[in-house]
This record gives C-alpha cells, sequence and structure tokens, in this order.
C-alpha cells in the first residue's frame, strides 16, 4: 500500500509553520486516540500515520531530506523509520512535549500504564529582602503517599501487561485487538497486602516537610516545580510535581519594576536650593547621595546595581531615587517674612527652559 504524504496526513500544506504542524497533529491525536477509539483499529492506523508525519515535519533536518527526497529519504540512514512505522511507545513518549502532561500516560490500546501522582500547588509569600538574596525554606505539605507495608503483584488478569487482548470475528477473519485491563486499569499491578486505614490503592495523605530553594530576583506570578514532590502514585509510579506560586509582598520603601527598584525621596527646599548630601535607604543598607545646588523636585539619580538580581541574566538592575523637594506646610511669621523678601529676586523665577529635562524624557530615561 502506499504511504501518504505527510502533509496530507496532517491536512497541512507544504509550507505550513511549525506551529501549524504542531496544532494540526495536536487536533488528529485527540480524534484519534487509542482512549477514544477503543478496539477501532483504523482509528490507530490514523494516529499512529498522524504520529510518523509529526515526527518527521517537527524535525528540521528530517523535514528538509523528506521534502527532498520524499519517502524513500526517510528508509535508513539519519533518523529513518525502517518503513516499519512509530510503535506506541515511541508515540506517548512524544506526548509530554506537545500537550504539557496533562495528557501523558495514556495510552489505553497499547501499553501498560505508568500511574502518575497528581502535582500540588503551594503559594509562597516572599519579601522583596528574601527575593534579592533567594531564598531556602521548607513547607509543609499534605500529599498522598503509598502508606507502608503495601505490597502488590503483577496483575492476575493481564499478567502484568496491563492490556488484554480481544478477538473478534469480522467477515475478514478473527481479528486481535488489544484493550485497557479494566481489573488493574491498566497499571498491570495488584495490590496484595496493605495496611488498614489506607485507601484501595493502598495510599494515605500524610504531611511532609519540603525544601525550596528559591533563586534570587523571582518575581510575582512566578511558577517554580519541584519534581517529584507532589502526589505519590501507586504501585511503584512516578510523583507528581509540586508547583511553588511566588507571591512577593508589597515594601513599604522600595517599588520593584523588573529589575529596578524605585524610591521616593524627600529632600528640603534648602538642601535643594544650597546642595547637600543626604542619606537614602538601600535594600538591606544606607547610602549617601549627594544633592546639587539647584536640583529641582523629580531628579532621578541612579545608584548602579542597587536593584534586584533577575532569575534569568545576570547582574542586578539599578536603584532609581526619584528626589522630591518638600514644600513646607505650615510657616511661622518670621519664616514667611524672610521667603517674601525673596519673593521678588528674578533668581526665583521659574526657567524650566535652560537645560531642563521634561517629564516625560525622564520617564523614558527610568526604563532605559
Ligand atoms: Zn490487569
Amino acid at each position: 500500500m502506499a504511504k501518504r504524504d505527510y502533509y496530507e496526513t496532517l491536512g497541512i500544506s507544504k509550507g505550513a509553520s511549525a506551529s501549524d504542524i504542531k496544532k494540526a497533529y495536536r487536533k488528529l491525536a485527540l480524534k484519534f486516540h487509542p482512549d477514544k477509539n477503543p478496539d477501532d483499529a483504523s482509528a490507530e492506523e490514523r494516529f499512529k500515520e498522524a504520529a510518523e508525519a509529526y515526527e518527521v515535519l517537527s524535525d528540521d533536518t528530517k523535514r528538509q531530506q523528506y521534502d527532498r527526497f520524499g519517502h524513500d529519504g526517510m528508509r535508513g540512514g539519519a533518523g529513518g523509520f525502517g518503513g516499519g512505522g512509530m510503535n506506541m511507545d515511541d508515540i506517548f513518549s512524544q506526548f509530554g512535549d506537545i500537550f504539557g502532561g496533562g495528557f501523558g500516560g495514556g495510552g489505553g490500546g497499547g501499553r501498560k500504564r505508568r500511574m502518575k501522582g497528581a502535582n500540588l500547588r503551594i503559594k509562597v509569600k516572599l519579601t522583596l529582602e528574601e527575593v534579592a538574596e533567594g531564598v531556602s525554606k521548607k513547607v509543609k505539605v499534605f500529599k498522598q503517599m503509598q502508606a507502608k507495608g503495601v505490597e502488590y503483584t503483577d496483575c492476575a488478569t493481564c499478567h502484568g501487561t496491563g492490556q488484554v487482548r480481544r478477538v473478534t470475528n469480522t467477515i475478514l477473519g478473527q481479528m486481535q485487538t488489544a484493550a485497557t485491563c479494566n481489573v488493574c486499569h491498566g497499571t498491570g499491578q495488584s495490590i496484595t497486602r496493605k495496611p488498614s486505614g489506607t485507601d484501595e490503592m493502598g495510599m494515605v495523605r500524610e504531611e511532609a516537610v519540603v525544601s525550596l530553594d528559591i533563586p534570587g530576583g523571582v518575581e510575582d506570578g512566578m511558577q517554580l516545580s519541584v519534581r517529584g514532590e507532589g502526589n505519590g502514585a501507586p504501585m511503584g509510579g512516578v510523583a507528581g510535581d509540586l508547583i511553588v506560586m511566588v507571591e512577593v509582598l508589597p515594601h513599604d520603601t522600595f517599588q520593584r519594576n523588573g529589575k529596578n527598584l524605585h524610591h521616593d525621596h524627600y529632600i528640603t527646599f534648602v538642601d535643594a536650593a544650597l546642595g547637600s548630601t543626604s542619606e537614602v535607604p538601600l535594600l538591606g543598607g544606607k547610602a549617601k547621595i549627594k544633592i546639587d545646588a539647584g536640583t529641582q523636585s523629580g531628579k532621578i539619580v541612579r545608584l548602579r546595581g542597587k536593584g534586584m538580581p533577575s532569575v534569568d541574566s545576570y547582574g542586578n538592575g539599578d536603584l532609581l531615587i526619584n528626589l522630591n523637594v518638600w514644600t513646607p506646610k505650615k510657616l511661622s511669621k518670621e519664616e514667611s517674612k524672610m521667603l517674601e523678601t525673596l519673593q521678588d529676586s528674578p533668581n526665583f523665577q521659574p526657567e524650566p527652559d535652560h537645560g531642563e529635562r521634561g517629564f516625560f524624557d525622564k520617564v523614558r530615561d527610568m526604563f532605559t
């Protein structure tokens, strides 16, 4: 039987993008998945055919080879299939990449199911100080675990294979198909001994302490995944993951903008006019900055490297000190008089054109 063209199999054009290819395959894989089409040999064929087409077209090198030489190019040599197509194990191992886990493990018609524990989610609240340094935390998690003393053996119905063969009579003769063993639900295993207080799978819910190593620079809303610290799986299966959702608490003194920190700093009218030095807070420390004579409100002083680290790049961000000139809200009579004598001095008239950078320039600067 002549083999169908891979593009035709997936129902896409020759120029299809990588994401089109993935989408097309995903659709077909869901449609013809053996779990959805038990005992349907033609669906299984279509399922395998789509997987093989995807295997080739999703790989740039194989795709080029196929484009040049067609199916002949795929036999033997680099990544060839020898004409035999893919087996179900290959197909299901490919799934994790495409369907992001949720779909994995299945495979009713063809293979032993590996039990997988569910992922668990927790939230950790971190201070900005903890985020700056990175932090180790111990958290308590309630999770399903296999109880001590549980014993299990190969399922007697399917002899440990997780599937049973069924023979049906058709007009073409006897057809043999494989289906998931419904005694062990495809695990190939059955429990022979379980202590009291466990569920039917020999599982108990227990409190566990998990150590988290949170890298510096994480951001609010990020998720970290700790492999194997989710729910356990019965009978030698694989534990799920612990998904840690990061919440960064607001800070009294600093606002964070990616790698940079912002701080609103107030200086006196006198310091702004005469010039001075002023102490500003750092995350975990203090620094002195110079206030130039004639400083305007809204000036930004950049302290390089005093911002936050980043999880995915080197070097710290900056601390941006936003200077605000404090205008006195109350004045004594004497103070009022002194200021009134300055009222008519030409030096006190605003002259923003002389080299003053406007608000929007400063905002643009802050983000570069
Ligand atoms: Zn079984």
